[in-house]
């Protein structure tokens, strides 16, 4: 899939789209989930085009992956979650409902957060 200039996250990476930011650095941007689904909901992504998981971890430069996993687990310390205990997610593709074509990955905490998926059948 290619990348899409004009995914949300892109335009909020240019500036174009107001966002609450936690935290920045030369890899990585991260800030507040517009639609919360736990009390800290803080998306981090990298500054680069990537569509997701898959995209990212096939294409982007090591410098990049390690600089980018450093962040979100900076992030999760900032946000006094280590201690507590946060999940993190990526989704890639339709089978997993990603609905931003850049890659993100989802800290989820403050509360306990129960099974992992919702069990279904
Ligand atoms: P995903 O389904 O993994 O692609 O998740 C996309 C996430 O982006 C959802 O949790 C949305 O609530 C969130 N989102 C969409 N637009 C914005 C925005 N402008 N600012 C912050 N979060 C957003």
């Amino acid at each position: 899939m290619a990348y899409d200039d004009g995914n949300i996250f892109a335009r909020i990476l240019r500036g174009e789209i107001p966002n609450k930011t936690v935290y920045e650095d030369e890899h990585a941007l991260a800030f507040h989930d517009i639609r919360p689904q736990a009390p800290v909901h803080v998306l981090v992504i990298p500054k680069g085009r990537y569509v997701s998981s898959d995209d990212f971890g096939a294409e982007a430069p090591a410098e990049a992956i390690a600089g980018f996993w450093h962040a979100v687990s900076r992030v999760a310390r900032d946000l006094r979650l280590d201690q507590s205990g946060y999940r993190l997610i990526a989704n890639h593709g339709a089978n997993s409902h990603q609905e931003v074509p850049h890659f993100h990955v989802h800290i989820l905490g403050g509360r306990s957060l129960g099974p992992m998926l919702v069990k279904r059948g």
